[in-house]
């Protein structure tokens, strides 16, 4: 009765909307994935406080999500509450710079000024859509993260970016809304950003982030951009259906060349196929189920193993196989 009690609750108190019996094949960029029993969107911290009260009586576990441009749910779905931000998590505070003179007015050299314009935006914003706010205020920093799919909050739990650069390092502000407790701000002084980790604390939910800028000049902020989504065209494979590199690189070695020298690009299970294109990406072909790509996960990590002796770790996050 947990899930059907709490979804009658938690229907006529919410900003928000909760559906029964989600399928995630809807919320994943897999389009794979069976009914989670409470879907959540939570428009407000008001949402999130009802949730919790309402999830905790019922003893229902639950998981936050983004976009699921980054995750595996289950064929067989999950009897827990997945949550989601909408309504004012989607907002984006970006204030017109200034400009240079006016930096100088302010006494800033072009080094001081850095820094001290910021974007305040809500986690549930689309990271993308973050990337051309900045880009039409002339502002820098963000080019790295064009074409990275997901939600600034996916982005920001994942510490996502290119090999060289994450959105840990623009970050100087995080609000997590922390269950029982409520809001926290986290200086960027006290968060751990490590390869696709943000070191906030199991649980926490990230709700806002204040991110760094530097004044740029647009044409070269373009020019960025594009040279950013031109090398995603011609190394990933983004006419199929996947959740981006699956396998974390391991101390300096690259999982992609590894699964590639071993042959295995093309390699298939169902509809799920190790993709020809970048070998670190397992595709749905258009029947795939998850476990199709979770056999594929397991082969290659027996084969990564029994020839290099390294233990792969996966970077996708997965709901509903325990
Ligand atoms: C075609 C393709 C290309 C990709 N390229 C890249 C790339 O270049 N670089 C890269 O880093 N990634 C890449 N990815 C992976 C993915 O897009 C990123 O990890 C993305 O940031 C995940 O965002 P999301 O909103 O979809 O998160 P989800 O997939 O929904 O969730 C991912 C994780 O973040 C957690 N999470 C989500 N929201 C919050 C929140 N508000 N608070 C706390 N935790 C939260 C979830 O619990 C989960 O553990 C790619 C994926 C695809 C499909």
């Amino acid at each position: 009765m947990g899930a059907l009690d709490a979804y009658r609750e938690l229907k006529g108190r919410l900003d928000g909307t909760v559906y029964l019996d989600e399928p995630m094949n809807r919320h994943t960029t897999y389009h794979l994935g069976g009914p989670v029993a409470l879907y959540v969107e939570c428009a407000s911290v008001h949402d999130l406080g009802v949730c919790f009260e309402v999830l905790s009586a019922e003893q229902l576990p639950w998981a936050i999500v983004g976009k699921g441009s980054n995750l595996l749910v289950s064929d067989a779905g999950w009897r827990g509450a997945v949550l989601t931000l909408t309504g004012q998590f989607k907002e984006i505070v970006a204030p017109p710079l200034p400009g240079e003179q006016a930096d100088e007015q302010a006494g800033w050299s072009a080094d001081e000024a850095r820094g001290r314009h910021s974007i305040v935006a809500g986690a549930g914003v689309i990271l993308n859509t973050l990337v051309q706010t900045a880009f039409k205020h002339g502002y820098s920093g963000f080019e790295f993260a064009v074409g990275i799919p997901g939600t600034l909050g996916g982005a920001l739990a994942m510490n996502a970016g290119t090999a060289s650069e994450g959105i840990g390092t623009i970050v100087s502000k995080l609000t997590v809304y922390r269950p029982g407790v409520g809001l926290l701000r986290i200086p960027q002084s006290e968060l751990h950003w490590s390869y696709r980790a943000s070191g906030i604390a199991p649980g926490d939910i990230i709700v806002e982030s204040e991110l760094k800028t530097v004044p740029g000049h647009t044409v070269q902020i373009r020019a960025k951009m594009e040279a950013s989504l031109n090398r995603r065209k011609a190394t990933q494979p983004l006419t199929k259906p996947s959740a981006g590199s699956v396998f974390r690189n391991p101390p300096d070695a690259s999982v992609g060349k590894m699964i590639e020298d071993l042959g295995l690009k093309g390699y298939r299970r169902g509809g799920a196929e190790v993709s020809p294109v970048h070998a670190n990406f397992i595709v749905n072909n258009g029947s795939a189920t998850a476990g199709d790509v979770l056999a594929i996960i397991m082969e290659v990590c027996r084969r990564v193993k029994d020839e290099y002796g390294t233990e792969l770790q996966t970077e996708i996050r997965f709901i509903g196989f325990e």
